[in-house]
């Protein structure tokens, strides 16, 4: 019976484990013995009960659980190509040759490295008299398939990633919680959420909450943007006081032209990786200052963290996951010597396969990124002029 490893690595996301459990359950389906790879690479790397037999029953309930029941971890390890003969050891003598790789891109470059270097590690093992050829030779090639799991979704290719929507629906829960405190007390609130390269999360949850103004990685803000979002939060220069120059927003009184309009709460949100041109970080207690002193407001800020991580999957996680699950174990099935590893992805609602390392590469391409999802959000955004 031919056996199919599955494995989470990488930052956790909700979603992996109907992923894990999609193809445990399709392998076993389709007459294969399926493996879970405990934390990560380093399970592959050090054999031995990290990597167990999983049968059908073992996954039953993971669709709805949060993290990543099999582990996840960073692995120097296998980064080294010492660490991934161990792996290459490891797998041939379970008899496993395909791999399902469930994390974000570097979890996937990892996967098509090791497929890549996949034949001269087996030499390698025969030359060092670890394996015999007799032991390899059923195991001349490794089937790599990715499955994208990440809260941030920033890979390209893919219209989500398993997990981001779950983190996005915690977000939105959580704005609305701080939305209904903001009203009482007539507070700003500054809200950072995760996204150190991509502000998909803040710029949807913005979106999702009709937030005042928003920071993402993808788009500094131009220079004087203290003063435009001031200005936009008072409506100072559009709406209450035509003629007032912006300046004004200096004035205290300005605050009190924002609670006659009715405005009783502004939230302003922030993702971790914002920086202004100069790159410089546009923290969350920066904003609060300027909101703060520019406008009198009481301002204070609020840090999702790890909230944002864990969880139960939302139900879109949970059937992407599962859907992205089972083809990945089909294209294990169908791949040959010379087809390129996929990665499972979904586009305009259909579960597709892209190679790998395109879908990898375009995310690495920071100017893909934006306009391949974010940007036309982002333009729609502004033309909405983050109303009220
Ligand atoms: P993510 O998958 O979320 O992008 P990382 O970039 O930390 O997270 O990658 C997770 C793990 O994947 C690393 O700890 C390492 O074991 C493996 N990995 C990442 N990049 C490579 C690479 N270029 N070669 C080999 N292994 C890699």
């Amino acid at each position: 019976k031919r056996r199919i490893g599955v494995l989470t690595s990488g930052g956790d996301a909700p979603g992996m484990n109907g992923a894990v459990r999609a193809v445990v359950r399709m392998a076993i389906h389709s007459g294969c013995e399926a493996y879970a790879v405990y934390e990560g690479y380093e399970g592959l790397v050090n054999g031995g009960n990290m990597i167990r037999q999983v049968h059908w029953e073992d996954v039953r309930g993971w669709l709805s659980r949060g993290g990543t029941l099999i582990g996840s971890a960073r692995c120097m390890t296998f980064r080294e190509r010492a660490g991934r003969l161990r792996a290459a050891k490891n797998m041939v003598l379970r008899g496993i040759d395909a791999l399902v790789v469930c994390g974000g891109d570097g979890s996937l470059t990892g996967a098509d490295v090791f497929r890549a270097e996949w034949p001269g590690l087996l030499e390698e093992l025969i030359k060092s008299g670890e394996l015999t050829a007799h032991q390899v030779e059923p195991y001349k090639q490794l089937n790599i398939v990715g499955l994208v799991g990440s809260i941030d979704n920033d890979m390209s290719g893919t219209d989500a990633t398993i997990g981001c929507y779950s983190s996005l629906t915690r977000i939105c829960d959580a704005i609305d919680d701080v939305f209904d405190t903001a009203f009482s007390h007539q507070r700003g609130f500054v809200v950072e959420v995760m996204g150190r390269h991509c502000g998909w999360l803040a710029l949807m949850s913005a979106i999702s909450t009709g937030a005042d103004w928003l920071f993402i990685p993808e788009m500094p803000p131009k220079d004087g943007w203290e003063d435009e979002m001031c200005n936009v939060i008072t409506k100072v220069g559009t709406i209450t006081c035509p003629k007032s120059p912006i300046m004004k927003c200096a004035n205290p009184l300005c605050n009190q032209n924002r609670k006659e309009r009715g405005k009783r709460r502004t939230i302003v949100i922030v993702a971790e990786g914002a920086q202004d041109r100069q790159l410089n970080k546009i923290s969350s207690s920066t904003i609060k200052d300027i909101l703060t002193q520019r406008l009198g407001l009481d301002t204070r800020t609020t840090v999702l963290g790890h909230t944002q991580r864990g969880g139960a999957a939302c139900a879109y996680d949970r059937w992407l996951s599962t859907l992205q699950g089972v083809e990945a174990v089909r294209a294990v099935l169908e791949m040959n010597a010379q087809s390129p590893s996929p990665v499972i992805t979904i586009r305009e609602n259909k579960i597709m396969r892209t190679p790998l390392m395109d879908a990898v590469k375009e995310t690495q391409d920071v100017t893909q990124k934006i306009h391949d999802k974010d940007f036309a959000a982002a333009m729609t955004l502004r033309d909405a002029e983050f109303k009220e």
